[in-house]
């Protein structure tokens, strides 16, 4: 464990392995863009990669932490968030950052991803939305559009897709947004806002894949709803930022993109301050216990 809080000037280059490998995602794949926007946004938080740990699932978006210089968890399918809240929980010093794809989060991991977000964890999670499995070469996943043809799929999804945003809300997450790959500086932002946000802030990162959705939009133009003159409601508002999700998950399938800030609570109290309150967590990080060759453990 680093020493944390050591303030400094903090280059992006910092957070480049100078090791191999480089990343080997497809020319043009979206996921260059959260590479691009997380290093942009943790200098600018003052954070350094031994502050770091970046946690990710299974699929092209788990590489990432192997192009990222911070301690890295590449966990299993769909498990990410067990294993970043077990280390946010033991370690609360950490940045600690989640990643992983539409499939390893909505769908496989769906279960930690809706209680992560009832219990308010405090760390970001970012999901890479293809709107398909990608590693596994363009199978079907919980966002893809019904209708959207696949090799497992071949006549069409018959299923409605999973609406990322409203399902975050409606589990709990206190800080809720969405944001592109073709708007890096957008998306360094709003994972800056994500990272000092305390609780779980949950990412929506539209990543296009053009190797194996190719029919699929490649999320231009995009419009920022907190920007634009066309929307009008308070990210602070529970319900008007419900009606804004709907919105905007709605557009998305006919083909309009819509980002930016959708939800957040400033209010509400992490997991780990409620259990502080009730007194069932200590004040200093459990880490430190198993370091300290003097504490008497009960
Ligand atoms: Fe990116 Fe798709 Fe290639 Fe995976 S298969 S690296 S998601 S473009």
């Amino acid at each position: 464990f680093s020493a944390i809080g050591d303030k400094r000037e903090i280059e992006q280059e910092e957070y480049t392995p100078g090791i191999e490998p480089q990343p080997t995602w497809c020319p043009g794949c979206g996921d260059f863009g959260v590479l691009k926007a997380l290093k942009g946004a943790l200098p600018e938080v003052g954070r350094t990669p031994d502050e770091t740990l970046t946690v990710t699932g299974i699929g092209c978006s788990g590489k990432l932490n192997s192009y990222f210089n911070s301690y890295g968890f590449h966990t299993i399918h769909g498990r990410s968030l067990p294993v970043a809240r077990a280390a946010k929980l033991a370690n609360p010093g950490l940045e600690v950052i989640a990643a992983g794809g539409d499939g390893d989060g909505y769908g496989i991991g769906g279960n930690h991803f809706m209680h992560t977000a009832r219990e308010n964890h405090d760390f970001t999670y970012i999901v890479f939305n293809n709107e398909i499995f990608g590693l596994t070469k363009g199978q079907t996943s919980p966002t893809s559009p019904k209708g959207h043809e696949s090799k497992t799929q071949p006549h069409g999804s018959a299923k409605e897709p999973v609406r990322p945003l409203s399902l975050s809300l409606t589990s709990g997450a206190s800080f809720v947004a969405r944001t592109a790959a073709v708007n890096p500086n957008q998306a360094k932002e709003l994972i800056k806002e994500a990272i000092e946000h305390d609780g779980f802030a949950h990412i929506d990162f539209l990543t296009q894949c053009p190797t194996w959705n190719k029919d699929a939009k490649q999320y231009v133009p995009y419009i920022d709803v907190n920007e634009s003159d066309d929307y009008d409601f308070d990210p602070t508002n529970r319900d008007e930022a419900a009606e804004m999700m709907r919105e905007t998950e709605e557009a998305l399938h006919d083909g309009k993109v819509l980002t930016g800030k959708y939800y957040v609570d400033e209010d509400r109290p992490s997991y780990q301050q409620e259990k502080q309150q009730i007194g069932e967590m200590p004040e200093e990080p459990l880490a430190e216990r198993y370091f300290d060759d003097s504490y008497e453990w009960e």
